[in-house]
Order: structure tokens, then sequence, then C-alpha cells
């Protein structure tokens, strides 16, 4: 199957207010148009993007931060306009027809839709409806609307090419999706899983609506931290706040809890926000041989006063020995308890590097670790 996108950009709607056209409207520092476009583009099985503009856009620079496409001047009607998108698509056996104003479809939407395609020649997302249904006036309820089967319709709609094409052509029916022209000409339509977040932008509070998921998705952060501590002498090691006996101790100006120095640095990282070296110089002398709590709290800290929560955290240790299995327990029950955290949230593992290196030869021990941020 080779999918071509068409993304319907030729609508005049202002009902959601401002001067331009809702597609071309700014939302997260990016038109409309160009988020609706984005995961098409970042789809590995969609090929060609046809881009349908109002002839009124043409030559203006008010798409030029969307993914390249082919640009195709659409028509008085939506349907004039899919139909012109249509015969510009080369090469594919099927298309997803999406409207422009969907800023918050998403590659799992568009997964679906493809998946269905295998099986029918057409397929659309929608969400049951679950709301009661009134017939009424503008004041007045005058009736019930049994919402049983009822579904609100979202896109991309999808479909086989050749069908959708004659299906337009031939098409004497208004429609307000290719759904409908779709099913007037015989074709059947599955229904896949929509997305309550896959809204449709028509009114101002709509704008507000998706400028918050987008924050929302917006707020995951990912940081990465590495240390290493020497042996020498001594008869325990701290590793991920737990005393491990063994008959060296990791060197280190503070505790050369190796394992919690990593953690520290993935929260500071996914922060941008330096590392444990800069808000606790080796230089001052007050950070002797100090607990290394002391830091993580800090990184945890500063996470949450940035309006961040931790969402987990994966720290690697590498060394021959001492044996970490046997203390995995304590020091995801340790780290979860500096840190506030669900133990289930943290996940502490263990590697040798099969004697190889200065952790295979014994002189040390190193860390890695991954933090999850994510703002609610
Ligand atoms: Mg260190």
């Amino acid at each position: 199957m080779k999918t071509a996108a068409i993304i319907v950009a030729a609508g005049r709607g202002t009902r959601a207010g401002g001067d331009l056209p809702k597609q071309w409207q700014s939302l997260h520092g990016k038109t409309i148009a160009a988020h609706a476009m984005q995961p098409f583009a970042d789809h590995p099985n969609v090929g060609q993007i046809v881009l349908v503009l109002h002839p009124d856009d043409r030559d203006t620079p008010l798409w030029d931060d969307t993914p390249p496409a082919t640009i195709v001047k659409g028509g008085s009607t939506r349907q004039e306009s899919v139909l012109a998108g249509l015969r510009a698509v080369t090469e594919a056996t099927h298309v997803l027809i999406h409207d422009a104003a969907r800023p918050m479809v998403t590659s799992r939407i568009i997964d679906r839709v493809i998946d269905a395609l295998e099986t029918h020649p057409g397929a659309a997302p929608a969400v049951a409806v679950t709301d009661t249904l009134w017939h009424g006036t503008d004041t007045q309820v005058t009736g019930t609307q049994d919402r049983n089967g009822l579904f609100r319709a979202q896109t991309p709609q999808g479909f086989a090419l050749g069908p959708l094409l004659s299906a337009h052509e031939t098409s004497d029916i208004t429609a307000t999706d290719d759904v409908s022209v779709a099913r007037a000409a015989g074709l059947d339509v599955a229904i896949v899983a929509g997305d309550e977040d896959n809204i449709k932008i028509t009114t101002p509070s709509d704008f507000a609506r998706a400028e918050k998921l987008m924050r929302r998705e917006m707020g995951i952060r990912c940081g990465n931290g590495y240390d290493v501590h020497r042996f020498g002498p001594g008869d325990h090691v701290w590793l991920c706040g737990v005393k491990v006996p063994f008959d060296r101790s990791l060197q280190g100006h503070s505790d050369a809890d190796v394992g919690m120095h990593a953690v520290t640095d993935a929260i500071y990282g996914a922060l941008g926000m330096g590392d444990i070296g800069q808000h606790f110089p080796p230089t001052d002398p007050q950070w002797k041989g100090a607990a290394s709590h002391i830091f993580l709290e800090h990184a945890v800290g500063l996470a949450i006063e940035q309006g961040f929560r931790i969402s987990n955290i994966d720290c690697t240790l590498v060394c021959e020995f001492p044996k970490i299995g046997p203390h995995q327990p304590a020091m995801k029950l340790a780290m979860a308890q500096i840190m506030g955290l669900a133990a289930d949230r943290i996940s502490v593992k263990a590697t040798t590097s099969e004697r190889l290196g200065f952790t295979g030869r014994g002189e040390g021990i190193a860390a890695l670790a991954t933090a999850t941020l994510v703002k609610p």
C-alpha cells in the first residue's frame, strides 16, 4: 500500500476570530495548518503530501512553515477542493484526507486508519457520542435523540484512491466530509478509534483548548547522567543510597555515591540546569564527605520549582564487584524515599563490562542514568 495525504486548507472559516482564516493562525509558534501536516510528513507510511490552498492563499508567505508538499489550488466548495487534491496525487494506491483545522492529529490515529485500509476500501476515526442528545429550539428542549450508534466523525479519512476519485467525480450530493461521498457511491467505510483531543478548531475556545493540549505535549523532558568514581581503601561503598559492605570504598569529595550522582545529573540535564559540580563545587569544603541525598534532593526541588514532576528514573551501575542484585530493592526504595516517588517509577540495574576497561579491571564503578520529567 502506498499512501498519500491530502491536507484541505482551502476554507475561509473565520468563526474562530482573528483576521486570517483559522488554518493560518498561529498556535504554539506554528500555523495550525503546519501542525496538522507535520504528523503526516513524519509518518513512515505516508509519501506524497498534497496541500490544497484557497486561490487567494497561493504565493503568500502564510504557508511557509508547512512541510514540503504538492501545492494545489482549491475550488469554491470543500468537495471541489478535495477533488483537485485527489487529481494531484501521483503514485499512491491510498489516500488520507485531513482537515487543516485539526492540528492535534497523531501518528497513532494515522496508524489506525492505514491499518483498517488493509481490509476496507474506506476507514475513518470517530468518537462515540456519550452526551445525551436533544432536539430543541434556541430556548427549549423539544425532544431527545437516542445516542445509541451515533459517532462524531474526525479526520484523516482514508480510502482506496481509485474508488474515491470516481466517487468524487460522479458525486451529485453536497457533503461535509469524504465518508459521505464514498458511502453515496457504495463504498464501505470502517470506523476506527478517534481521539477526544483530535479537535477541529472552530471557535476561539477551541484555540485555547488546543494551546493547552500542546503545552501538555511539550511538557516532557528527558535528561541523561554519567559518573565514575575510583576504588580506594575502605570497607563499604554507597550506591543509590544504600551502604554496601565491600573490601574497598569509592573515592570522592562527597560520599562518592556514583549511582545517585548520575541520577542527579540526569535531572539537572532534563532541566537544562547544569550538573552537580556547578551546584556543589568540589572546591567548596562544606560539601566534603557530604551525603549525596543532598544533591538529589536539590535537583528534585529544582524540578518541582520549575513545575515538573519526575515521571521515572532508570539507572545502570557498571561494575564487576560488589554484586548489586541483592541490594536492588533497597536501592529503589532509598531513591524513592529521597525523591518522593513510588518505587515502581525507579529502576536500578547493573551490568559488568565483561572484565574490559577500568570497570572490568575493578578500578572503579561507572553509572548511567536517564530521567524523564513531565509538566502536568
Ligand atoms: Mg560523582
